[in-house]
């Protein structure tokens, strides 16, 4: 087998994978730094598709503690609050290097101060942009970077599992596979950054690219990581229903549509966010992808089982000038967004859930860093619309700090361990030449059941019949082939390691899901309807006891405010309006 030597492995190049490599190089030149990634570098991933913006504290009349505070309620008090107070302090720092280093340029005031528009559940408007497609912005920058630094680029290469060192003290590094040749190849590395960006892509309808199916998380798992909060899959309110058949099904209408002023309406034409939040459709993304559930299973879904978003109202030449890609998007798929409705569904969108990481992004394996969306704490329950980017630059620029001065260069990397990397090989080599399955009806299971039974709205004995479907989807998988002994871009191979991945993580949801008996931002428990003690909150831990997911919780440490209190100044915080929607 094929091996290679680095001093600092990056796995994926999002806006954590790619930001971890600049700041590592920045901390110390003198690394051999190699960025391997399952697509091609500035094109793959879903820091490429951001839409809305970032988050970040700039204007005089917001502040840090004011985004914290909006995070922390946002997360229904489950977040990891040190981690959460890294984000929005490093938000600032972060925005002004994007600018001013790297290069981006965001929409601007007429008195040329950075334009920050309003995204839901914000108490200020607060979130930068270019347009309506910041990612392409901040990724393009990204990449430039990257590629005039001498970092080692490996492309369309899939990590298969982490490797542990023969004496299990640490990581020795990954074991990949060249999708061009469908050779493996060993990594060996000093430090490595688990940054594949998780993305539920499990369920019937999702926005996360095509590449990313939840490897890293599944990786973690079968090395014997903790995922904290796994359960916590958030649903963008507004995919877009275009109809069976199409890809641009399920892809996500941004949030600053319902931000500035747009209406859901259902089959009747009712306005009908009021009936659930206050807020209407500024509610957070939980709330309105579960009003938007109990509408239709109230009988006024739209044709095609949802309901719609309007603009209109706003004047068709505003909405064209402010949203030109969403309307562009719609007027694609034959709908007018600017002056007529457009059939929506909640569509799965972010996983909050995921590795139990540090402030310095190490991992309870030495030599293991993550950041990114791989990792859970940062955003509890619920994350905000517009920290999600946020999260993935912050966290991948302090992995990439760390990593970069605590890396020393010389002596023997550590030794893999021999079975291990046998093990991880069979795995992923078994089912070439053995008898094909049907792969497609397969997925079709994995949508179904993530939709019907461990999505929106959960309950008991959906959350059961859900975990025995996993699991007898999760055999079959196991005893499918691929046919096609062919190793070379065999697509097919490449779609039975992306289920076998997503099964794996979706009996992890379903596990942590069963066991929370209680109802926070995405998680919705429709037999414990309540949030319990904010106070007493605890997180979920995830592990694998041989094959089963095993769940146990732990308390929340509120370590800089607590249910009830605020950082801002007398203000009370809203720690109980998180639940009032049906
Ligand atoms: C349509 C859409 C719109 C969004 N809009 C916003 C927004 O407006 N504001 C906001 O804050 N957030 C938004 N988000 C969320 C945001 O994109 C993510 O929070 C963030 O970009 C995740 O960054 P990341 O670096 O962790 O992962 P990603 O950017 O997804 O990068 C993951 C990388 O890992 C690679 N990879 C995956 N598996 C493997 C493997 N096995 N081996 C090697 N490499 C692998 C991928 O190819 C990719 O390069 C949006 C998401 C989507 C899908």
């Amino acid at each position: 087998m094929q091996t290679l030597e680095t001093d600092i492995l990056i796995l994926g190049a999002g806006g954590a994978g790619l930001f971890a490599a600049v700041h590592a190089k920045e901390a110390n030149p003198d690394l051999d730094v190699t960025i391997a990634v399952k697509g091609l570098l500035g094109k793959c991933g879903c820091t490429r598709m951001v839409q809305g913006g970032y988050n970040v504290a700039l204007s005089p009349g917001d502040s840090v503690e004011r985004h914290f505070m909006d995070t922390i309620v946002g997360g229904s008090w489950l977040n990891d609050q040190d981690l959460a107070w890294l984000l929005v302090s490093t938000a600032p720092v972060r925005i002004r290097e994007l600018e001013n280093q790297l290069g981006c340029f965001f929409d601007r005031n007429p008195d040329g101060t950075v334009h920050q528009k309003a995204f839901a559940g914000q108490t200020f408007d607060r979130t930068v942009h270019k347009g309506d497609l910041t990612g392409i912005e901040i990724i393009n920058r990204l990449a430039e970077q990257v590629w005039r630094r001498d970092v080692r680029r490996i492309e369309d290469h899939r990590a298969l599992d982490l490797i542990p060192s023969a004496d299990g003290s640490e990581l020795a590094g990954v074991l990949m596979l060249d999708m061009r040749t469908g050779e493996p190849l060993m990594v060996r590395a000093r430090a490595t950054l688990l940054a594949t960006g998780g993305g539920p892509t499990m369920y019937k309808y999702h926005t996360p690219s095509g590449d990313k199916s939840c490897d890293g998380v599944a990786m973690a798992l079968r090395a014997g990581l903790p995922l904290r909060d796994i359960e916590m899959v958030q649903f963008h309110p507004t995919g877009l229903l275009a109809g069976e058949g199409t890809r641009m099904t399920g892809t996500v209408l941004e949030e600053g549509l319902r931000g500035s002023g747009g209406w859901l309406t259902d089959a009747a034409g009712e306005r009908f966010m009021f009936d659930y939040d206050k807020r209407g459709e500024r509610a957070t993304r939980d709330i309105v992808s579960r009003s938007i559930m109990h509408r239709i299973r109230k009988g006024f879904a739209s044709p095609n089982g949802g309901v719609y978003i309007e603009m209109g109202h706003l004047g068709p030449d505003r909405v064209r000038r402010e949203f030109k890609g969403m309307v562009e998007r719609c007027a694609d798929c034959g709908f007018d967004l600017a002056a007529g409705r457009v059939e929506v569904i909640p569509t799965a969108h972010y996983m909050m859930g995921g590795v139990v990481f540090a402030p310095d992004c190490t991992t309870p394996l030495p030599g293991l860093y993550a950041a990114g969306e791989d990792t859970g704490g940062v955003h509890g329950a619920n994350r905000l619309g517009g920290n999600g980017v946020a999260n993935s630059t912050v966290f991948g620029g302090i992995a990439g700090d760390v990593m970069g001065a605590r890396t020393v260069r010389g002596g023997a990397h550590p030794e893999p361990d021999r079975a291990a990397i046998e093990a991880a090989r069979d795995r992923a080599f078994t089912p070439l030449g053995r008898t094909p399955g049907d792969l497609s009806a397969m997925r079709e299971r994995l949508y179904d059941i993530m939709w019907n039974d461990v999505g929106i709205l959960r309950d008991e004995e959906g959350l059961a019949r859900g975990a025995a479907a996993l699991d007898a989807l999760a055999r079959d998988i196991a005893a499918c082939g691929v046919g096609d002994t062919s190793r070379s871009y065999n697509l097919t191979w490449m779609d039975r390691l992306n289920l076998e991945n997503l099964t794996l993580v979706s009996r992890a949801i379903a596990a942590a899901a069963d066991f929370r008996h209680n109802s926070r931002g995405a998680h919705f428990r429709e037999d414990h309807p309540q949030p319990g003690d904010l106070a007493a909150s605890t997180f979920t831990k995830v592990r694998l006891d041989g094959d089963r997911p095993q769940v146990t919780a732990e308390a929340v440490r509120h370590t800089r405010v607590r249910p009830g209190e605020s950082l801002l100044d007398q203000t009370p915080s809203p720690a109980q309006d998180q639940h009032t929607t049906a």
